[in-house]
């Protein structure tokens, strides 16, 4: 199998060698075992840091879309009301699962290249639409935006809006995310971007508020956030855990705290702005309009004129490179380097930016 030496692709990120020796301990097999029950309540404690909140954390077997998913048909009955803010792929994306699951969703659009950062047209629309939810994507990957999600979550306390929800996927671990400060009702996160470990868990921290919507809701389903109220005080799981991915986790986010999360969020910080100069001074675009709202885990870059995505890609693969294209309207318009958890290393992005200045040139950029 191909394998390539610079894998600056947003996720699937490459995984932490401490992380992979956590999957080759032998575990035992039974969900019951107080080892498993002792290694799921330090992971939650850990990810109350991260995440900045009290409140309790389901980890699902999945990866981010089953929290997204499993955190909406949970929470929301057909007929009511969704307000979904949306800059991006996923923005858009949590809409249409919203509108799938039953909700009236209204929209509040803004372009790709742009975060919600019109607090007004929010406000505005929460006033008139007076929704149950409102959803927002702290960081969308696909354009590399980071929205306001602090800015956002006033606005919800303001008008008692039942429940927020955010997209923190791609954001958590590698940039300040404060679940209860931002009144965050159904916090959504994944294993394979930060974490650098396997798209193996959705992890949603659920308040109180979201727990009695859930019990009101009374959704079953394998995605139900329902039975990791009581998972842990009563030792019965839905199903079988995936305890080797649990203890990933554990070592990913232990990682991060050893490290310190200030320190972590300087490294990739850091990361980006080096991108983002090195990027520059090769000649090519960056894509955010407003280089402030640019997420701090990707920077996403316009495929230049007159080069394909595809020329583009296969150059760099050529040279042991692999970074992510994009899609829906942006595929084959943009692509992206991820610098989050483990690939936010100067190093490897030392060798990513050289790699790629060979290749502007060697196309004639
Ligand atoms: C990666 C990601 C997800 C989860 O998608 P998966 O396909 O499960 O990895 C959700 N939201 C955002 C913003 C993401 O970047």
């Amino acid at each position: 199998m191909q394998t390539y030496e610079i894998p600056l692709v947003p996720g699937p990120t490459a995984v932490c060698q401490e992380v992979l020796a956590a999957y080759q301990v032998d575990y035992g097999s039974a969900d019951l075992e107080p080892e498993f029950l002792k290694l799921y309540g330090d992971v939650q404690s850990q990810l109350q840091h991260i995440m900045g909140t009290q409140n309790q954390i389901a980890l699902m077997s999945g990866e981010g879309m089953v929290a997204l998913w499993g955190a909406l048909k949970s929470a929301v009955q057909p007929g009511e009301k969704v307000l979904a803010i949306a800059t991006g792929v996923f923005g858009y994306g949590i809409g249409d699962m919203a509108r799938a699951v039953g909700a009236e969703v209204e929209t509040v659009g803004f372009d790709y290249d742009q975060a919600a950062t019109d607090l007004a047209r929010v406000e505005k629309a929460i006033r008139r639409f007076r929704p149950k939810m409102v959803t927002l994507v702290h960081c969308e990957t696909p354009s590399g935006i980071m929205n306001p999600a602090a800015e956002v979550g006033a606005l919800v306390g303001a008008y008692d809006v039942p429940l927020y929800y955010v997209d923190a996927v791609a954001s958590m671990g590698g940039a300040p995310v404060k679940a209860d400060e931002w009144r965050i009702d159904l916090c959504l996160g994944g294993t394979q971007k930060v974490f650098s470990s396997l798209p193996d868990l959705g992890i949603v921290a659920v308040s109180e508020r979201a727990w009695g919507f859930i019990d009101e809701v009374g959704y079953q389903g394998y995605d139900a956030l329902a039975p990791f109220r009581t998972a842990l005080a009563d030792a019965y799981f839905p199903y079988t855990p995936n305890w080797h991915a649990v203890a990933g986790l554990c070592t990913a986010s232990g990682l991060l705290l050893d490290e310190g999360l200030e320190v972590a969020f300087a490294r990739h910080k850091e990361a980006a702005a080096y991108c983002r100069k090195r990027v520059q001074e090769m000649g090519l675009s960056l894509f955010p309009r407003d280089p402030a709202t640019s997420a701090p885990t990707v920077t996403v870059v316009k495929v230049p004129e007159g080069v394909g995505w595809n020329q583009l890609d296969a150059a760099l693969r050529r040279r042991g490179m692999v970074v992510g294209g994009s899609y829906g309207p942006l595929a084959d318009k943009v692509f992206r380097l991820g610098h989050m958890g483990c690939q936010a290393d100067m190093d490897l992005l030392e060798r990513g930016m050289d790699t790629l200045a060979e290749v502007v040139q060697e196309l004639g950029v």
